[in-house]
């Protein structure tokens, strides 16, 4: 996906299968920028899964046009990574998956990283090696959740390998959007904010 027009974001959602919708609604929905969220709800309610999932429909916000966010998305892109420091290629980011099963608790964390290829693609196996150990111990969570997060991590690193944007990070540029066009020529203020990220 090389695009973040609202078409392609609906597309892609319904491309998803009801039980991978219903998975996205209740453990990542709530992360969405207002943008996307909407799409998603829409897409939720022509399912007829909204009652299942419980959740509103949000406004529309502000539109942005797809050159704006290709704009911004670079600058994100361009700064050096707030893992290592270094600046030895684009940034990426996308959600590393880390479940953690203690028998009756299950301790799922999914957390948006920002870094380069390299750090990001660290960040995904060490959490890949947690979960495959220590992903399994809960019951019934750990059954399914292990293979699902390992699953997720291992998509997110072929992004990687492709060196392709995935679309977490497009929705986490539509999110900040302000932000980023405010302090487009302000890399501190930019470095501080994808620190929340490393
Ligand atoms: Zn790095």
């Amino acid at each position: 996906m090389t695009s973040v027009n609202p078409e392609n974001l609906r597309k892609l959602y319904e491309s998803w299968s009801d039980d991978t919708l219903r998975e996205f609604a209740v453990y990542e929905a709530n992360e969405l920028v207002p943008e996307a969220k909407a799409i998603f709800d829409a897409v939720i309610e022509a399912r007829k899964l909204d009652e299942q999932v419980g959740i509103g429909l949000s406004a529309q916000a502000e539109h942005l046009s797809e050159e704006d966010l290709i704009e911004l998305l670079a600058v994100l892109q361009n700064q050096p990574c707030p893992s290592c420091g270094q600046k030895a290629g684009p940034l990426y980011g996308s959600v590393v998956y880390k479940h953690i099963g203690l028998i009756f608790v299950s301790v799922a964390d999914p957390e948006f990283k920002i870094a380069c290829s390299g750090c990001l693609n660290e960040k995904l196996g060490r959490a890949m090696i947690t979960t495959f150990f220590l992903g399994w111990w809960a019951i019934p969570h750990g059954l399914y959740k292990t293979p699902m997060y390992l699953t997720r991590n291992w998509n997110r690193k072929q992004y990687l390998s492709r060196q392709e944007v995935h679309p977490e990070l497009h929705h986490f540029v539509l999110g900040n959007a302000p932000m980023l066009a405010m302090h487009r020529n302000d890399p501190a203020a930019i470095q501080d904010l994808l620190r929340g990220y490393r």
